[in-house]
């Protein structure tokens, strides 16, 4: 990309933090550091390029979407994230949430079913480098035991409600951010687990792609 392209890309992802994101209320500058740093017309298809910094979730292939930035911003502000906290997104898509938290400084586990955009987001996220990101292949309502505990878990497809084992695997204290609702409209949910309590806020109306709950185990 020459220097021009870089230059506009860089003024258009800075015009999305303060219009779309600060504006609106997201207040954690790590946050909005961490959005104005991360190349998000990286992560959409080529067709997508010249939308990548509107105000809209774009489509990534597959019947998915990459988040719209506010709601990227609105979650990982509600999931209160910094240096040395281990994370779990359920959905990993693009990667650009799981860049964002790597931004922050987490220590990021992320899970997606689709093998195209898992493989994708996995060249993706070693060619940019933005920070300590651990991807894995499989049905992420099952959340990755072998890493569990963690301190914030994070998922980017909607359900229902949240599947027991990301509950089991959210560290005493932990938090847990997800839109619940049905395929047509959902409440993002910030819960806290403490001991076992497991109580919610509700934070704002959202519209994910489902959770899909796979039979059989394809992970690896
Ligand atoms: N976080 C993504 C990003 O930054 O691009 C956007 C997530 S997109 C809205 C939802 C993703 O969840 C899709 O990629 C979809 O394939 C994935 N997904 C749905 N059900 C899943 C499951 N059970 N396990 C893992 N990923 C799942």
């Amino acid at each position: 990309m020459g220097t021009y392209s870089r230059r506009r890309t860089d003024r258009q992802r800075l015009d999305m933090v303060e219009k779309q994101i600060r504006r609106r209320g997201v207040a954690d500058e790590r946050v909005l550091q961490a959005m104005s740093l991360v190349p998000r017309h990286r992560f959409v298809p080529k067709a997508q390029f010249s939308a990548a910094y509107a105000d809209c979730a774009l489509p990534i292939g597959h019947g998915v979407t990459i988040s719209q930035p506010y709601v990227v911003a609105m979650m990982t502000e509600a999931l209160s994230v910094g240096p040395g906290i281990r994370v779990l997104e359920i959905g990993t898509g693009s990667g650009y949430q799981a860049a964002v938290l790597g931004a922050c400084g987490a220590e990021v586990f992320s899970i997606e079913r689709i093998p195209e955009l898992h493989r994708r987001a996995d060249r993706l996220l070693e060619e940019i480098g933005c920070g300590d990101i651990a991807l894995r292949l499989g049905d992420g309502s099952r959340g990755w035991p072998e890493r569990a505990p963690f301190d914030r878990i994070l998922v980017t497809a909607a359900a229902p409600d949240v599947p027991a084992p990301l509950r089991e695997q959210l560290a005493d204290g932990g938090l847990l951010v997800a839109p619940v609702g049905d395929d047509w409209l959902q409440t993002v949910r910030r819960y806290r687990k403490m001991g076992a309590s497991f109580e919610y806020e509700e934070l704002e109306g959202v519209r994910f792609v489902p959770l899909i709950v796979d039979s059989g185990e394809g992970s690896g």
